[in-house]
């Protein structure tokens, strides 16, 4: 089969991998269908984070070949939606809603695993990862959709439910990456009454407001601090949701939060949590890596539905074998969110 292969900073090919085949009676083998690149692929893309030399990608969908013996709940020719990682869903950690904690599971695309950027993936796990998705002949945009649920949606969904975002709230999404845009329609699908977008690009403010946001802030910094305090009377927003992880974004979320509330926070920190700053406001960090397979469901139901359409967050598109132009396109901003068609 053929799959990206990561070497370093700015530096991604495709080439040969040995076909995947079933190693535990618990694995399954999926052909990709759709697959993209995540905003924290682009960490390893710019050198920011670590990844080791191989596969890589963690959000795909596609289509189950093989199954091992012990797998049940899914099923050759399955349509399946894949989390971003494997988890059994049984051990102490999963129960308790952290899978990435899960004593069994792991990562796709680490390596060696077999990522989501390439041809097939053996799944481990698979009964308890994978989830089948129901019907047959789903539009292109309903697939788009789909895909976000491995990971973008939901990452945006736990940011809104970490900050505890309840019906009729205020919210303010700090961030107009595909995650920051997921948040602000997870954020509608909670109830929220008025969202604020931290977003100063036009096409993703326009994205923004499609998804349900009612204000738009330009600003950056102390600007935008001061820009949510003025629409919010001075108190602050009742959910801020930290969807970036750069040491100004989470410092914005840090003094936008009113006072007691919970700060939503999916952006991989990249600068320190200014704890001591929110702590005489009382207000709590809450969120990491989201539990996609817990979430998957729900959201399903939503897409399926037509409720929330989260796949309009792909605005460019390409192949396998222009990997590397789907990462240059987000890291030169000239794309939100990526999408790789894999060839039938
Ligand atoms: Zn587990």
């Amino acid at each position: 089969m053929r799959a990206a292969i990561f070497h370093g900073p700015g530096s991604i090919d495709v080439e040969d991998r040995p076909d995947p085949t079933i190693e535990q009676p618990t694995d399954a083998i999926v052909r990709v269908v759709l697959a993209c690149v995540c905003g924290s692929d682009l960490w390893y893309w710019r050198g920011v984070s670590s990844h080791a030399v191989g596969s890589i990608g963690h959000e795909f969908i596609g289509v189950v070949e093989a199954v091992g013996a012990d797998v049940t709940g899914v099923a050759t020719g399955d349509f399946v939606i894949a989390p971003f990682i494997f988890s059994d869903m049984s051990c102490p950690h999963c129960l308790n809603g952290s899978t990435l904690s899960c004593v069994q599971g792991g990562n796709f695309g680490n390596g060696e695993i077999d990522g989501g950027q390439g041809e097939l993936v053996r799944v481990p796990l698979a009964g308890s990862t994978l989830v089948p998705v129901p019907g047959s002949g789903h539009t292109d945009a309903m697939l788009k959709s789909l895909l976000t649920l491995s990971d973008v949606m939901a990452t945006g969904h736990h940011a809104a439910v970490s900050g505890g975002v309840a019906r009729g709230d205020t919210v303010a999404v700090v961030g107009d990456g595909a995650v920051g845009l997921s948040a602000v329609l997870a954020a509608r699908r909670l109830g929220a009454e008025r969202i604020i977008a931290l977003s100063r690009h036009p096409e993703r403010q326009k994205l923004a407001l499609e998804f349900g946001a009612t204000d738009l802030v330009e600003e950056r910094g102390e600007g935008a601090i001061q820009a949510v305090l003025e629409l919010t009377a001075g108190i602050g927003a009742d959910a801020a949701l930290e969807c970036v992880g750069t040491a100004e974004s989470i410092a914005t979320a840090g003094a936008i939060a009113r006072p007691g509330s919970t700060i939503g926070i999916v952006g991989v920190p990249h600068g320190e949590v200014p704890f001591a700053d929110t702590f005489f406001h009382n207000v709590g960090w809450s969120g990491g890596p989201a539990p996609a397979r817990i979430y998957i469901p729900d959201l399903l139901t939503d897409v399926l539905s037509g409720a929330i359409n989260p796949g309009l967050v792909f605005d460019y598109e390409t192949d396998l074998d222009h990997i590397a132009d789907a990462y240059e396109a987000m890291d030169q901003r000239r794309a939100i969110k990526s999408l790789i068609r894999m060839g039938s």
